[in-house]
This record gives structure tokens, C-alpha cells and sequence, in this order.
């Protein structure tokens, strides 16, 4: 997805693209997976600090930025919603190996039951092939 997409995004919102907004962008579109807002903070690196990474993801969410990914680990992660950007995950438990899986039920779903789907989820936990072996 462009960038200006999300700019326009947030344009039409009367939000302003500052700094903190721009560098949180640039580093879940680098980052190609779901990241904590740890992960965030230490790719931002400390160019913006931890409170105003955690403000930004908050507004990104209400405004359809970004989706918030569970993986049962306590924490959120937060993918960008867009055209190629929303993957599913299989995560190893033991050494944190994220791999995306080119798996979504998402439209049989909606065919299937008629619903319009407004968020799911559906990551997978194992043991990847060196921490299984
Ligand atoms: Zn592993
Ligand atoms: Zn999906």
C-alpha cells in the first residue's frame, strides 16, 4: 500500500501527518509482519518516545490505519490494513520466528454466512523446524 494512502486516510480525518505519525507508519510498512508497540518504539529509535508510538497506534486504529493481531502473547501486535498487507501467522513459541501463511477465510465467510465481517483473527503458535528438532 502507498504511503499517501494512509496520509489521505488521515487527512479526511483533519488529522495531522506529524513526525511521531510518519516515523510508526514507515516502520510497520518496513517491518512486513505485526509488530508490538515495543517493536515499534525500538525501530522508531527513540526518535519518538514510548507514550506518544502507544498514542499513535491508538488513533491509527479508530481511524482504519491499522488492526490490532493477537497471538495469545500477552501483548498486541498491529499490522497495517491495506491492499497485500493483511497475512495470517504462524508463530514459534520458543525463539519468536513469525512466518505468514497465505491462508484467509475471510470472504468464504462472509459468502457463507451472509455477515459482514468486521475483524477476525486465526494465528497459529508451534515450534518452528530448528526449536522442534
Ligand atoms: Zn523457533
Ligand atoms: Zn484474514
Amino acid at each position: 500500500m502507498l504511503m499517501s494512502h494512509y496520509i489521505d486516510i488521515m487527512k479526511k480525518a483533519g488529522v495531522k501527518f506529524t513526525r511521531p505519525r510518519k516515523l510508526v507508519l514507515d516502520a510497520l510498512q518496513a517491518a512486513k509482519q505485526p509488530l508490538s508497540i515495543k517493536e515499534i518504539h525500538k525501530r522508531v529509535r527513540n526518535k519518538a518516545d514510548l507514550a506518544s508510538v502507544y498514542r499513535t497506534v491508538n488513533l491509527f486504529q479508530d481511524l482504519g490505519i491499522v488492526r490490532e493481531v493477537q497471538f495469545g502473547e500477552g501483548y498486541q501486535r498491529y499490522e497495517l490494513i491495506g491492499e497485500g498487507q493483511h497475512h495470517h501467522y504462524v508463530l514459534c513459541i520458543e525463539c519468536g520466528k513469525l512466518e505468514d501463511i497465505d491462508i484467509c477465510l475471510l470472504d468464504r465467510v462472509e459468502k457463507m454466512t451472509n455477515f459482514k465481517i468486521l475483524s477476525h483473527s486465526m494465528e497459529f503458535q508451534g515450534l518452528c523446524h530448528s526449536c522442534a528438532g
